[in-house]
């Protein structure tokens, strides 16, 4: 810790993974955090069910880029490991396809290409290709944008990748990019699924996401034993053991700033800060919580946003064992187009749904029952449709039938336990725009420095964090986004303006 924040007092609206990382970065840096969630427990949608023999991840599931994680956690003197166990997944995930084809994709890359190869002539070696440039992304991505903060377009031009030919490939869409390594449609979607996590699709997301097939194929999938739960506790004690204090079912309604300062109304009750980051959602904080007319966006903005999926979530405790799914399994229909229309294109219920089933007790025993099973299903939804109680219990029917249909397991008459999660919910237990689940989506005009920044144009001492904002979605991105929003804090606090890192 530098102390570059001792005696300033932060506000911070929201406690998912970004204003927990926030916390305890701006903590670190001396100043006097308080964070303030509205519902009863951290970790936003990174939340959690737990019975007296379930236990669910209402979120997050893939633990991806485990370096990050090391690197928040070292930050503080501490490691991953003082908090939880983790473990690697082989495989990686399963998939079944609706014409009954079906693969495990290994956790090692030379058996993949294996894979590959057994289904299209020449494609192992287009994977091992594939794989070479999706490293060379991501080191080159994650070390000079990602990591080092690099929000300002003037930072992109300058860089020399800009004045590569690659540049130009990595603004084409990920679909053109995939196209131009494999013919088999199975084998262009085994690279191009992990796109869905970034909220978008192969048609409208840019290929230097291609960086997406190294965090899965060469970095390897990983789990938290207990759930990602572990890490939302973890995080919560960093936080709070570098001095932050957190008030949980206290809704923020107001976010005022003036030149000295910013009042926070929390509860109905008004609190002073000097500086405030909000780690609600940025469409909330500037059109629900900042006065009216303070920020220099123009009135159409947040209408003109693509917005990532929302999604349909089955929680489901399962009696008996189930032998046919993996501790990640994909059902994919060999055309996946329809449902990403349906999604991005002509908002819509799927007719032939892509889906994602998680079983976490075939890894974890300590989350279900010896004789049991927990499931979660999630099925990628267009945000903003309309989701009475009929239209989900039809959904709901129609992908049980489907995974009967797909893998062999009936599900029906096995559920002791079942919870739900839809459009609505995102919309109105989080506050997210028109209820997507992930936020803005990774498209060109919303990656880099054209997505949200940490500061809000026209408004000062006052932040986003989180997923919506830079770098973006997932977890490891929103760890991220609590330090960087720090580093912000730290500039403008010392008056230097520029970005230093804090380690
Ligand atoms: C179903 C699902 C599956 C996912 N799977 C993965 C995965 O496998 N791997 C992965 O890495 N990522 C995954 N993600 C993405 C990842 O979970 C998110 O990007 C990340 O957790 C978002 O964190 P955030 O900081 O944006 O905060 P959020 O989770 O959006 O939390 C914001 C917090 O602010 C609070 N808040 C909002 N408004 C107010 C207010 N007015 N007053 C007080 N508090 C307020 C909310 O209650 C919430 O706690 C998944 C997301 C979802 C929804």
């Amino acid at each position: 810790m530098t102390g570059q924040l001792v005696g300033q007092s932060v506000g911070i609206v929201g406690g998912g993974i970004g204003g927990l990382s926030a916390a305890a970065y701006l903590a670190s840096e001396g100043a006097d955090v308080t964070l303030y969630e509205q519902h009863d427990e951290v970790g936003g949608v990174a939340g959690r069910i737990e019975t007296e023999t379930f236990r669910f991840d209402t979120g997050p599931s893939w633990y991806l880029m485990p370096e990050l994680f090391e690197r928040f956690f070292a930050h503080f003197g501490s490691s991953p490991s003082d908090f939880y166990e983790l473990v690697r997944l082989d495989p990686n995930y399963r998939v079944y396809w609706t014409d009954g084809d079906t693969v495990d994709v290994p956790a090692d890359p030379e058996q993949a290409k294996a894979a590959f190869e057994e289904r299209e002539s020449g494609a192992g070696h287009a994977l091992e290709q594939y794989l070479e440039q999706a490293a060379e992304t991501y080191e080159l991505g994650l070390d000079r944008f990602v990591m080092a903060n690099r929000t300002r377009i003037r930072d992109y031009i300058a860089l020399d990748v800009m004045r590569s030919g690659k540049a130009i490939n990595f603004l084409g869409t990920m679909d053109d990019h995939v196209d131009s390594y494999f013919d088999n449609p199975k084998l262009k979607q085994l690279v191009q699924y992990t796109l869905v996590f970034l909220g978008g699709s192969p048609y409208n997301t840019p290929a230097l996401y291609t960086l997406m097939s190294h965090v899965d194929y060469n970095l390897g999938v990983y789990y938290p034993i207990g759930g990602m739960m572990k890490v939302v506790d973890a995080m919560e004690a960093v936080a709070q053991s570098q001095g932050a204090t957190i008030h949980t079912n206290t809704p923020v309604t107001a976010i005022v700033p003036d030149s000295e300062g910013v009042t926070v109304t929390a509860d109905g009750t008004p609190h002073r800060h000097e500086r405030v980051v909000s780690n609600a959602p940025p469409a909330h904080t500037e059109q629900e919580l900042l006065p009216d007319g303070i920020v220099d966006r123009k009135a159409t903005y947040w209408d003109d946003r693509t917005v990532g999926p929302s999604a349909f979530m089955l929680y489901l405790g399962v009696e008996g064992t189930i032998e046919e799914l993996e501790h990640h399994t994909l059902v994919l229909p060999t055309d996946w187009k329809p449902h990403f229309e349906a999604v991005f294109d002509d908002p819509a219920w799927p007719d032939r749904p892509s889906y994602y089933v998680n079983v976490p007790s075939k890894t974890d025993p300590t989350v279900a029952p010896e004789d049991g099973e927990t499931v979660v299903i999630l099925v990628p939804l267009a945000a903003g449709l309309d989701d009475h109680q009929a239209q989900q219990d039809e959904f709901r029917d129609q992908i049980l039938t489907d995974i009967n249909a797909q893998t062999g397991v009936d599900l029906r008459d096995r559920i002791q336990f079942e919870r739900r999660a839809s459009v609505s919910t995102y919309r109105d237990r989080f506050n997210k725009l028109e209820g997507t689940a992930l936020g803005l989506a990774h498209t060109l005009w919303q990656t880099g420095p054209l997505r949200p920044g940490h500061r809000i144009p026209g408004v000062d001492r006052v932040y986003h964090t989180g997923g919506s904002a830079n770098p973006g979605i997932g977890v490891p991105m929103c760890l991220l986004s609590g330090e960087h929003v720090t580093e912000a804090v730290v500039a403008d606090v010392t008056g230097n303006g520029l970005l230093q890192t804090l380690r």
